[in-house]
């Protein structure tokens, strides 16, 4: 059996959108589970959409998303290059050899005459389209004299090479994940091939040469390719060549199913849609998963499941697991729907998995920025009690201030709840009894605290509450016994202090 090559072929237009992203990770699972290659192609032959630093900001991505290649730019590999302008000089001679086989033709229209035909259709209400109807009134190899098209190749540089695609012709092909497409060839246009004003291959032949010399087995691409797929049959077809395996993935829907997800409904709806941090050439800067605070873990995880499920209730998969359990033949065609609450979900799934030392390291950054200098692993034993209630580290300050500072305001509502004439007397008993505490373990002070409530017959919730809010400064948090062992004696009694000087 022929090795299995898939490849991610992004263009570097601008920032990848997460879809790109899921393209390459189902790219890398399924090239992964069937020991074969994962090869990063860089598809830059339009140079007027090619962008400064999007070609790095994919291999970023890739890379932070753990989706690492085989081959590709920066790597390199066997078939190098891998970035198409580099490999410029090599499809020319493939659109000349479709020409020679009649599969192909030069086209000497300039641009005037293209708008030309354009308005014309239109002022008949109809879309101008280069096809087989159009092609016979145009200036082409196909209408002109073989002198006159010698000529106009040597002494002119806007013509291009076209396709010519076979007419009334049903043509059907299979996809993996949409099974048989079926399409009137009569639909389609003589799509340009090669271009001899900047000696490039538009996309489409260098797509379909490139695949064929880097010997890929699998296309896996998103849904917006899949029109140009009878395309690209028929040009491998005309070349004689075997077509690889093609599986067009799903759109990502926006949140409530209804289009595709893009840019705009990230920022609408106020969460990423790129994996990394973007700063347009405007320098619009739009933030990425990664700096909204996603475990790229988690965010794989979550990506692995919009178009494409394992078949059972297993929801957590790490990436050897979804190498496992990855099959092209589980995905799902329907389009998969965006739902962020679901990703921030797995990132706390992935929080928990976290050790407290991972998570103080992770923490550390924030509290340094605040001018605070605690030791790691006093910040381990915080993230362990809170990292429950986290869905990101950067909930964690909101979540535990009070173990690194006193705090500074108390919560209006509960203080209008639990401060009242008996407070002084009931935080002075308190202060009493811990005070005389010398091993100020948890387990000592909410024996002495709560044998004095009973004895005092007084209500657990109204002391522990006003107790509560002069340690966190609200009434939330873990087990104030544990808050207090760790902030120490002093620090709890100067609390207690403050709230009693505190003028409502
Ligand atoms: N360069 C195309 C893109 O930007 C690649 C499409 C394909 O995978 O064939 O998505």
């Amino acid at each position: 059996m022929r090795r299995i090559r898939v490849r991610f072929a992004p263009s570097p237009t601008g920032a990848l959108h997460i879809g790109g992203i899921r393209t390459a990770l189902f790219n890398y699972l399924f090239a992964r589970k069937n020991e074969g290659d994962f090869i990063l192609r860089i598809e830059d032959t339009d140079s007027s959409r090619r962008v400064e630093g999007a070609e790095q900001y994919i291999i970023d991505a890739l890379e932070w998303c753990g989706l690492r290649f085989d081959e590709g730019v920066g790597t390199g590999g066997p078939y190098s290059p891998y970035r198409q302008s580099e490999r410029k000089g090599i499809y020319r001679q493939y659109a000349e050899q479709l020409v020679a086989d009649g599969r192909a033709y030069y086209a000497f229209d300039t641009p005037e005459e293209l708008d030309a035909a354009r308005n014309e259709c239109e002022a008949e209400g109809k879309t101008f389209v280069y096809n087989h109807l159009a092609r016979v009134s145009m200036r082409n190899s196909l209408t002109l004299s073989p002198g006159e098209t010698e000529r106009l190749k040597h002494e002119t540089d806007s013509w291009a090479v076209r396709f010519k695609v076979s007419e009334n012709e049903i043509l059907s092909m299979d996809d993996m994940v949409r099974g048989k497409v079926t399409v009137d060839t009569s639909t389609l246009d003589d799509k340009v091939l090669w271009k001899k004003i900047d000696e490039l291959p538009t996309y489409h032949l260098a797509n379909i040469v490139d695949d064929k010399l880097m010997e890929i087995t699998h296309v896996i691409r998103g849904e917006e390719w899949l029109p140009s797929l009878p395309l690209h049959i028929l040009i491998y077809r005309a070349f004689g060549w075997t077509p690889p395996k093609f599986a067009h993935l799903s759109l990502l829907l926006k949140p409530d199913g209804k289009g595709k997800l893009s840019k705009r409904d990230g920022d609408r709806l106020g969460f990423p849609v790129f994996p990394l941090q973007w700063t347009s050439s405007e320098g619009e800067t739009a933030k990425g998963f990664r700096e909204a605070g996603y475990f790229p873990e988690a965010l794989v995880n979550f990506l692995a499941l919009l178009g494409w499920n394992s078949g059972t209730e297993k929801e957590l998969f790490s990436m050897d697991e979804l190498i496992q359990h990855f099959d092209l033949n589980r995905i799902i065609k329907s389009g998969a729907k965006f739902d962020i609450n679901k990703a921030k979900w797995f990132n706390q799934q992935y929080m928990r998995m976290k050790t407290n030392e991972e998570l103080a390291a992770l923490y550390l950054p924030l509290l340094n920025d605040k001018g605070l200098n605690p030791p790691l692993g006093y910040i381990a034993e915080v993230c362990g009690l809170i990292k429950e209630r986290a869905a990101f580290v950067s909930d964690f300050w909101d979540l535990s201030h009070y173990f690194f500072s006193t705090p500074e305001t108390y919560e209006e509502k509960s203080l209008k709840k639990y401060l009242n004439e008996n407070s002084a007397d009931i935080l002075q008993s308190i202060a009493g009894i811990l005070t005389d505490i010398h091993d100020f373990s948890k387990e000592n002070t909410e024996h002495a605290v709560h044998a004095w409530i009973e004895s005092e017959k007084l209500k657990t919730g109204q002391v522990m509450n006003l107790f509560r809010l002069a340690i966190v400064g609200a009434c939330m948090g873990p087990s104030l016994f544990n808050i207090i062992e760790m902030i120490g004696k002093k620090e709890t009694l100067y609390r207690i202090e403050r709230i009693m000087n505190y003028e409502l």
